[in-house]
C-alpha cells in the first residue's frame, strides 16, 4: 500500500489534536507516514502520540534548519519525501504555517493543491467550500501528488496503536529556504479554554453584544459547554475581544461540532470561517438576519434574555 504523508502539527514536540485527525484520515487513503520536523530533542515528545494514532512510519527531521525558519525548509523536506517515497497524497492541517508549507510543496513538486478540505474519500476526492464558503464543491487533483490541506475537526481522531518504523531524513536545507528567520516567539496568553481552531464547540459573539463587558455572557455560556470563544470582526475591530479570536475570512477558520453565534448577522466574510461547522445555532433578535439562512437552529430573541437562560438550563441539565 502506498504511503500517505501527514505533516505533524506540534508545539515544541507536543502534537496537536489535528495530527491525530490527519493520521486517522490517512489510514483510509493508504499507509499513514508521519513527517516530524522540529528542533533537536523535540521528537521524543511526539513519538508515543504518533504510535498511538497509527503512524506506520515516521520520517524525522530534527534540526534548527527546519525549526528556526519560516515554512520553506519544511516544504523542502516534504518535496524530497514526495520524490523518494512516491506517496499517494500529502495531508497538511489548515493552519497558517502549514498552509504556506502546503502551497510551497505543491509548487516544488509540480502538483495540484486542494485547500480547506473538510472530507477526503478513498479515491482522493476532497470536499471543500469555495467563494468565501458560499458553495461546496468536490475536487480531485489531476497532476502530480495531491497536496491536501484539511481543516481541523474534519475527522474524529481514532487511536490505532502500533509501533512505527522511524526513518531519519538526511537533507541539507538550501540557503534560499532559509531566507526568513524566526527571531522571536511569543506564547499566546492562555485562557484555559480550548484552542479556537481545534475546539469541538465554539461560542462566538458579535456587534449585538454592544460592549466589551457583555462578552462575559458569551464566556459564561462557553465555559458551561467547555467551548472556545470566537468573535466577529465587528467585535474585534471595536476592541471588545482580541483579534486572535476573530472567526472569518480574515480571521480563523473553525469547523467544530457545534457553533453558537450570539448577536452576529452572518455576513459572508464571517460565514467563510465557520460554515463547515457541523451544527450551527444562531441567537439574534432580527428574524431576517442572514445567519438564519444557514443556521441549523435559530433562536429569535434578545441575547440578553436568551443567553443567560440557555446557560442556566445547560448548567441544570449538567446537574
Ligand atoms: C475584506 C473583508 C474581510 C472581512 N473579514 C471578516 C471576518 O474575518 N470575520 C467577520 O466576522 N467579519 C469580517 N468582515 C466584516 C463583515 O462584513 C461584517 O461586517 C461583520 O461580520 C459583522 O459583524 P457582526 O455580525 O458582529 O455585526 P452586525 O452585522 O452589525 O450584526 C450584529 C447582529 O446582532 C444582532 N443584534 C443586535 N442586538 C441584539 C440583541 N440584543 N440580541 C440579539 N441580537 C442582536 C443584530 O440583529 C445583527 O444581526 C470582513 C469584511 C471585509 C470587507
Amino acid at each position: 500500500m502506498a504511503e500517505v504523508l501527514v505533516l505533524v502539527e506540534h508545539a515544541d514536540g507536543e502534537p496537536k489534536k489535528v495530527t491525530g485527525e490527519l493520521l486517522t484520515l490517512a489510514r483510509e487513503l493508504g499507509e499513514p507516514a508521519a513527517v516530524f520536523t522540529g528542533a533537536p530533542g523535540t521528537y521524543a515528545k511526539a513519538k508515543a502520540y504518533l504510535a498511538e494514532y497509527g503512524a506506520a512510519k515516521v520520517y524525522v527531521v530534527e534540526s534548527d534548519d527546519v525549526a528556526e525558519y519560516v515554512g520553506a525548509p519544511i516544504a523542502e523536506v516534504l518535496a524530497k519525501l514526495v520524490g523518494d517515497a512516491a506517496p499517494t497524497a500529502v495531508l497538511v492541517a489548515a493552519t497558517a504555517d502549514s498552509r504556506e508549507i502546503a502551497a510551497r510543496t505543491a509548487a516544488k513538486t509540480d502538483s495540484g493543491l486542494i485547500w480547506d478540505a473538510v472530507a477526503v474519500t478513498g479515491d482522493l476526492v476532497a470536499t471543500q467550500g469555495v467563494f468565501g464558503g458560499s458553495t461546496i464543491v468536490q475536487s480531485k487533483v489531476t497532476k502530480g501528488t495531491p497536496v491536501i490541506v484539511v481543516r481541523p475537526n474534519s475527522t474524529a481522531p481514532v487511536a490505532a496503536p502500533g509501533s512505527p518504523a522511524e526513518v531519519t531524513v538526511d537533507i541539507a536545507i538550501s540557503d534560499v529556504a532559509k531566507s526568513a528567520k524566526i527571531v522571536d516567539r511569543v506564547a499566546e496568553a492562555k485562557s484555559g479554554r480550548p484552542d479556537l481552531t481545534e475546539a469541538q464547540v465554539v461560542v462566538s459573539g458579535g456587534r449585538g453584544l454592544g460592549a466589551a463587558e457583555h462578552f462575559a455572557l458569551v464566556e459564561k455560556l462557553a465555559d458551561t459547554l467547555g467551548a472556545a470563544v470566537g468573535a466577529s470582526r465587528a467585535a474585534t475591530d471595536a476592541g471588545w475581544y482580541p483579534h486572535q479570536n476573530q472567526v472569518g475570512q480574515t480571521g480563523k477558520t473553525v469547523s467544530p461540532q457545534l457553533y453558537i453565534a450570539v448577536g452576529i448577522s452572518g455576513a459572508i466574510q464571517h460565514r467563510a470561517g465557520m460554515q463547515t461547522s457541523k451544527t450551527i445555532v444562531a441567537i439574534n433578535k432580527d428574524p431576517e438576519a442572514p445567519i438564519f439562512e444557514f443556521a441549523d437552529y435559530g433562536l429569535v430573541g434578545d441575547l440578553f434574555n436568551v443567553v443567560p437562560q440557555l446557560t442556566d438550563e445547560i448548567e441544570k441539565r449538567k446537574g
